[in-house]
């Protein structure tokens, strides 16, 4: 009797033995096929693409560009966290900031203005390339409640034009200077217009200790935080800060990441605060 029941119970034991071993064995498949796929497809992509310069229409070559980029997937249990860079690109400054973004897989929204992305478009290009997203501040930065919607649609106009020559795309959505708004901004800028929730006043204190302590001090879920990629105490916050949040659990996205894993829908004449505040 008690011999049969040993044998029981070293028989369920190989049992779970296998199932554990099978189990695993189909994770490490599926997550090495994952891997493999993203790199590989990434990597053919920009092959292709570099491969027929000149012999691809300028069309085809953005459509191909486009479909063969994978996205990553936003884990939308964690807390969230969009991280925006105002007023760049900044060569230099802008790649710093992309790298140390991508040594978390951690992305950001940069908003950029049209007169400098004409005049750095291999640093647009590498913010778009890297999976981070390209978005709109203006052309040249004007307060656009004083310009009418003629001139806001003007400055709309020639950011676009400017970051489509940069990069192949329009902005993803659009942040006004200052955060400028009123009717002539909803009315002419096609979407919602991104504000902030968590200042981090970088371009006033131009330190790098008092901007990493904005962003621990005051951000949580959902917060869009402001910031200016074309101040180099800026960057090394970054660098300094990104460890930290991952070390609290919190993923850094792009806005647009950001409302999707939360849901939300914003529409033309939106002012979005956060992914908590929308008016
Ligand atoms: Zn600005």
């Amino acid at each position: 009797m008690r011999k049969k029941r040993r044998l029981r119970k070293g028989r369920i034991a190989v049992l779970i033995a296998v199932i554990a071993v099978i189990i695993l064995g189909v994770v490490v498949f599926v997550r090495a096929g994952r891997t493999k796929y993203e790199t590989v497809n990434k990597g053919l992509g920009e092959y292709v693409v570099k491969a027929n310069e000149g012999i691809l229409s300028k069309e085809t070559g953005r459509e191909l560009k486009k479909a063969l980029y994978v996205p990553r997937k936003i884990d939308k249990t964690k807390k969230l966290i969009a991280f925006t860079f105002d007023d760049g690109p900044k060569p230099g400054n802008t790649e710093r900031v992309v790298k140390a973004l991508d040594k978390y897989n951690y992305r950001a929204t940069f908003y950029m203005l049209g007169q400098n992305a004409a005049a750095y478009p291999d640093t647009v290009k590498t913010v778009q390339k890297s999976g981070n997203e390209v978005s709109g501040h203006s052309y040249d930065h004007p307060l656009l409640t004083k310009i009418g919607a003629a001139g806001v649609a003007n400055q709309y106009k020639k950011m676009n034009d400017a970051l489509v020559k940069a990069c192949g795309v329009k902005a993803a959505n659009f942040r006004p200077p200052y955060g400028g708004i009123n009717d002539d901004v909803k009315k002419s800028i096609n979407g919602p217009l991104i504000l902030w929730s968590v200042d981090t006043l970088d371009w006033k204190t131009r330190s790098t200790q008092a901007t990493v302590d904005s962003i621990l001090k005051h951000a949580k879920d959902g917060d869009i935080v402001l910031m200016h990629d074309i101040h180099a105490p800026t960057v090394a916050a970054v660098e300094q800060v990104l460890p930290k949040l991952k070390a609290k659990g919190y993923e850094v996205c792009t806005v647009s990441e950001l409302l999707e894993a939360k849901g939300i829908k914003a529409k033309q004449g939106d002012i979005v605060i956060s992914a908590n505040q929308i008016r």
